[in-house]
């Protein structure tokens, strides 16, 4: 820039010094006009070369630069420079979009980015076939306007993406995707769908070998009962091992037959994971058969109280929470020495309802507490064998929850008790 500035000084200085040494030989009045014409032909050429300029701006080609002369020519060589430099990083920019984009096209995944309305910015080919979109057609689009099925529709507008949504394809009702979203930058979205047929199919088969073999198993467990518990009761004058050996052999029959139950139970749960019977259920009259099955179990063995909420209902359904309520109050009792308490509450904690069974029995260490709604998972197997339990009581109440959107909380300490909380969210609260 100061190289231009002197430039112009020098052009400027040099016809000055012309005009001085005219002066002597053709008087001011020349030297002045020499000076004059001298400057206006310096500015004219300048607005030529800017005039050329303006036009080039127009349609900046590298090619169609002018030349320019003296500081002009620096001025279009830095603009050229500049013009190449930046031909060059678009152009490497674009084959690395262009690759990314090739790479994102082949990936086995489907992928979709979404602006922050929730359009269509850009997908690739596997999307485009698992969801029935066009990149050409839909790009702007809000993926809403184009994949209509409901639970799609709550989970995009429900914000909680942490889990992923398995959705039944809307163009194969044999091909089940898995989708999940991933929230980024300023509130832009990607979306990734997977095709999990084959693992659905092999999770069914899996579902109906245990359900198909608990079932065949059922038939024969009850006649082997059945026979025992005459075999048992027609010979009076068995000898006293014998009779032990009965007993023993009807204690087995049964705790078989508890265990093919509650397996067929838990199939019965996963096959339709999301669909229940809802209607309005009176908990309170509820806890109150739970409470004399459970004392008829006890058998005067504890003290078991309860305590409503008198004005707190719930929807659901009726059956199943039966059961998972009626499993929670086994457990404490099964858990609980002779002698000790049971305590049965239902009430609001915040916008709540909450189900608490509270017992002063054994206690489980901390490091069990997330393992126990596993399957088969078992504190003390012994124990548990012993009282008659088949491993799967909380596995089916978690199950149960789960299909009424409530959780389990347990809070325990070893040799103090425990504290077992279903706690159902405010939706699922009638109130009278
Ligand atoms: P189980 O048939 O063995 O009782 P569950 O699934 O019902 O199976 O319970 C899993 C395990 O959790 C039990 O084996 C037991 O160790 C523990 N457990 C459940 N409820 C209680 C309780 N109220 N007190 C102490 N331990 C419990």
């Amino acid at each position: 820039m100061q190289d231009l500035r002197w430039r112009v000084f020098w052009v400027l200085f040099f016809l000055l010094l012309l005009c001085l040494a005219v002066w002597p030989i053709a008087g001011p009045k020349t030297a002045l006009a020499l000076f004059a014409l001298g400057v206006t032909a310096y500015l004219l050429s300048h607005l030529y070369w800017l005039e050329k300029l303006i036009l080039w701006l127009k349609n900046p080609q590298p090619a169609s630069i002018p030349l320019g002369s003296g500081v002009w020519e620096d001025v279009f060589a830095s603009l050229y420079q500049e013009l190449r430099r930046q031909t060059t990083s678009q152009t490497q920019l674009s084959s690395a979009l262009e690759r990314f984009q090739r790479a994102a096209g082949a990936l086995p995944d489907g992928m979709v980015l979404l602006n922050n309305h929730d359009q269509i910015e850009w997908c690739n080919l596997t999307a485009e076939t698992q969801l029935g979109l066009s990149h050409e057609q839909d790009a702007g689009q809000p993926i809403a306007y184009l994949v209509r099925q409901t639970e799609f529709l709550a989970y995009l507008q429900g914000h909680d993406y942490s889990e992923p949504l398995k959705l039944k394809s809307a163009r194969n009702p044999e091909v089940t995707l898995e989708i999940q979203l991933v929230p980024f930058g300023d509130n832009q979205k990607l979306l990734l769908c997977r095709d999990i047929s084959p693992l659905e199919k092999l999770e069914t088969m899996r579902r109906d070998f245990v359900a198909n073999v608990s079932h065949e198993l059922r038939t024969p467990l009850t006649v082997v009962g059945g026979f025992l518990e005459t075999l048992e009761d027609m010979d009076a004058g068995m000898p006293e091992t014998t009779r032990h050996y009965f007993h023993l052999m009807q204690e087995q029959t049964s705790r078989m037959r508890r265990l093919v139950d509650d397996l067929l139970t838990l199939s019965r749960l996963e096959s339709s994971p999301h669909a229940i019977q809802e209607a309005e259920i009176n908990v309170p009259v509820m806890l109150r058969m739970v409470l004399t099955e459970g004392q008829s179990l006890s058998g005067s063995h504890h003290r078991l109280t309860l305590e409503a909420d008198e004005s707190l209902n719930l929807t659901g359904a009726s059956e199943e929470l039966h059961s998972a309520f009626a499993n929670l109050v086994t457990n404490a009792i099964r858990y609980t020495p002779d002698g000790g308490e049971i305590q049965l509450s239902w009430y609001r904690r915040g916008g709540e309802a909450v189900f608490s069974v509270r017992d002063t029995g054994i206690g489980i260490e901390p490091q069990h507490l997330g393992r126990l709604t596993e399957r088969f998972y078992r504190v003390d197997s012994s124990r548990s064998r012993a009282t008659g339990g088949t491993g799967l009581g909380l596995s089916i109440v978690k199950h149960i929850l789960t299909r009424h959107q409530a959780r389990l909380e347990v809070e325990s300490e070893l040799g103090k008790g425990s504290v077992f909380s279903v706690v159902f969210p405010a939706d699922r609260i009638v109130s009278i």
